[in-house]
């Protein structure tokens, strides 16, 4: 799916005073590519004017300079491909300037007519062709290039961003849940795997408290098993609630899980020293993973889950676990 919406940069030849602003970005975009800019793109009374840029090789027998003619063409708001008719003349344009290369620089594709012709010319000169998903591909890959893209595509980093979150910058050290029984990095996994919470049986609900024997993060499936035999094995009073760690990573969740864990402190739940250690632990480390926005996905999650917090008139997490 495309992230990069190209209708956000406005098209040219409207009287908005950002017309030249693909020009602009095209500009930006080679100059992040690592070309030379030669003339900078500005409007003449033809409506359009070509980007020069130089690229630098270095070979074995020194350093050879390529100049290339950039052509760009905004077509986004048609959505229309580039034909040859929107593209005369390139090579009288690339000969006239004295270039090796042709860059046409597309908000679309080119039309399988213009690809047949820019083919024909690479006997000629260099040519290459950065359309819509080139572009993307190429500046979403880098911290350079995401900073180029956030100038131009605003709305569109910013929905990207919301949709596939990284951890927030907040502590020193790098967040980190290894599975207690494989060692795996849970936060570096697809699946996050579960967290493991025991608590000692009670024969009477009145008058013992709950009390927190055991706190676990595992890999789900095998790691989880083997983990829970153990325990059950060695500590027959003991009982076991999960959750997905994935689920506690979600904000929503998170904050009502602290709230749980207030709630339950509030009515007496007691907790071994190993377990309030580990279940601090657990909290810091997904911690950076919670403070942002919920992902769609997450939010149609929580939908399904019905978890709205007690404080906002939901149902009260620390009931039903
Ligand atoms: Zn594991």
């Amino acid at each position: 799916m495309a992230i990069l919406n190209f209708k956000e940069i406005p098209e040219a030849h409207k009287a908005s005073g950002l017309q030249d602003a693909f020009e602009l970005f095209a500009r930006d975009f080679l100059e992040f590519m690592g070309y030379e800019i030669l003339s900078d793109p500005d409007r003449g009374a033809d409506g359009g004017k070509d980007i020069l840029v130089q690229e630098t090789r270095t070979g074995v027998g020194g350093t050879t300079q390529i100049k290339w003619l950039v052509s760009c063409k905004h077509k986004a708001h048609s959505g229309n491909s580039v034909t040859p008719t929107d593209e005369a003349n390139i090579r009288d344009r690339v000969e006239a300037n004295d270039c090796q290369g042709f860059i046409g620089f597309y908000s679309t594709i080119a039309s399988t007519g213009l690809s047949g012709n820019l083919d024909g010319m690479k006997g000629k000169f260099e040519v290459q062709v950065f359309d819509r998903e080139k572009i993307e591909g190429k500046i979403l890959n880098s911290t350079k290039g995401l900073e180029v893209a956030n100038r131009y595509f605003p709305k569109s980093i910013e929905e990207w961003r919301t949709e596939n979150p990284k951890p927030a910058a907040i502590f020193a050290e790098t967040s980190s849940l290894k599975c207690r029984v494989c060692e795996k990095e849970l936060l570096e996994q697809e699946d996050n795997g579960i967290i493991q919470i025991w608590q000692r049986i009670r024969s009477d609900y009145e008058s013992e408290p709950e009390q927190i024997e055991f706190v676990f993060w595992t890999c789900r499936g095998h790691c989880d098993d083997v983990l829970r035999h153990y325990i059950h094995q060695k500590h027959p009073k003991v009982i076991d609630g999960w959750e997905d760690i994935s689920d506690v990573m979600m904000p929503t969740i998170f904050i009502k899980w602290v709230m749980s864990i207030m709630n339950k402190q509030r009515r007496g739940t007691l907790y071994s020293d190993d377990a309030f250690k580990e279940l601090k632990q657990f909290l810091l480390q997904i911690f950076p993973y919670v403070a942002r926005h919920l992902t769609t996905k997450e939010k149609e999650r929580i939908d399904s889950l019905g978890m709205i917090p007690a404080f906002l008139g939901g149902l009260d997490y620390g009931t039903n676990h």
